[in-house]
């Protein structure tokens, strides 16, 4: 008991710490908008992009104008070849991901509602979003990040609750019902929860306050997002913030995206500079065409509903994975993904580059001769 109580002070002395900042934040966001929307049509790869320098590949030779590489990725040779070749640099940070961190910090670990460790969903494990020392533990580390290079944003990755979205089959476990997650629902929504052991809980939670659960786990994400951002607007107030989020559609799979992932698109979109759906349409069993449908729906979300309008940079799929994706499909969702409203492209993933060669020229073919840089 002793323990949730602290947790709960930190939690809000933090957001009291945090005010300044967001109302900071609030005014120089429209100004870093307004100079985002001056920006070249972005075209990136995704992935560890060193290793297109390593086979021989410049990135200026290949059209690109950006690199989006992930945070264990990123070193000095990395950006000084960056620069030296006119590239942007945005850097992928994995925010809840954390197998390691769970196993060694197992009170981290995402429970269940039988009260149990929610196993790996397949590749994936999570991070139960409100552990307080984990928190801590990712802010130093993109404090790190940001105090060694000069970047121009850092794009926020795995900002779900626990699951699984790359797969037709989707993974959608019911978490988290930790002793520290459901206090502090019951005391930010002001619900009275029943003396009980985690299952009991778990199922009053479910059959009593199923939509109070939701919106609550939803905010607990928003708390995630303008926490890392806030770090970013300290540190480095011109990088912009972007987010790679599941592409589903509002009602696919059961309202799961909102339902199990926690993901309010909206308000996603009214926090970031930069959103990035994941179109990995063969992953996810879709058409090619999906990828243009989808970059169209959400620019009407943003433009019905959203004040601080975030660009639209799609990531769409490469790798050969359930099955090959030729350099025709990916030709395709590359075209696709440079659909009003979007304004940056890039793919999943540097590697899948490598293994097809024959991919390599397309996306050259696009980034130099077919996509404007307007
Ligand atoms: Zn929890």
């Amino acid at each position: 008991m002793k323990a949730q109580k602290s947790s709960k002070n930190l939690l809000f002395k933090f957001i009291l710490l945090l005010l300044p900042i967001l109302i900071i934040n609030a005014c120089s966001d429209n100004e870093l908008q307004e100079s985002a929307h001056d920006l070249p049509f972005i075209k990136g790869v995704y992935g560890n992009p060193a290793t297109l320098l390593e086979a021989g590949y410049r990135f200026d030779e290949l059209g690109m104008n950006a690199i989006f590489v992930r945070s264990i990725s990123l070193d000095q040779d990395l950006y000084d070849a960056a620069m030296e070749q006119q590239q942007r640099v945005y850097v992928e940070f994995p925010t809840l991901l954390g197998r390691n961190y769970v196993e060694e910090h197992p009170e981290a670990w995402p429970i269940n509602e039988k009260g149990e460790q929610a196993p790996p969903a397949d590749w994936f494990m999570g991070v139960c979003p409100t552990d307080p020392e984990f928190f801590e533990f990712r802010k130093d580390q993109l404090r790190d990040i940001l105090n060694n290079f000069d970047v121009d944003g850092i794009f926020l990755d795995y900002v779900h609750w626990h699951a699984q979205f790359e797969t037709p089959d989707p993974i959608l476990p019911e978490t988290c019902f930790c002793d520290r997650c459901t206090a502090l629902f019951s005391e930010e929504s002001d619900i009275e929860l029943p003396d009980a052991d985690i299952p009991e809980t778990a199922e009053w939670i479910l059959e009593n306050a199923d939509s109070e659960w939701r919106d609550w786990r939803s905010q607990v994400l928003n708390g995630w997002v303008a926490g890392m951002k806030s770090i970013v607007r300290e540190l480095q107030p011109d990088a912009l913030v972007g987010i790679f989020y599941c592409s589903w559609f509002p009602e696919d799979y059961d309202s799961a995206l909102y339902r199990t992932l926690g993901i309010d698109v909206e308000a996603f979109a009214e926090m970031a500079d930069v959103l990035s759906p994941m179109l990995f349409h063969k992953m996810k069993d879709r058409s090619p065409e999906w990828v243009g449908e989808y970059t169209n729906w959400l620019g009407g979300v943003i433009e019905a509903s959203v004040e601080n309008e975030p660009l639209v940079w799609p990531i769409v799929q490469a790798h050969d994975n359930p099955v090959e994706i030729t350099p025709e499909e990916f030709r395709q969702v590359m075209v696709e993904g440079t659909k009003s409203p979007s304004s940056g492209i890039m793919m999943f993933s540097d590697q899948s580059l490598l293994d097809n060669p024959e991919k390599i020229k397309v996306m050259r073919q696009l980034y130099v001769e077919e996509i404007s840089n307007d």
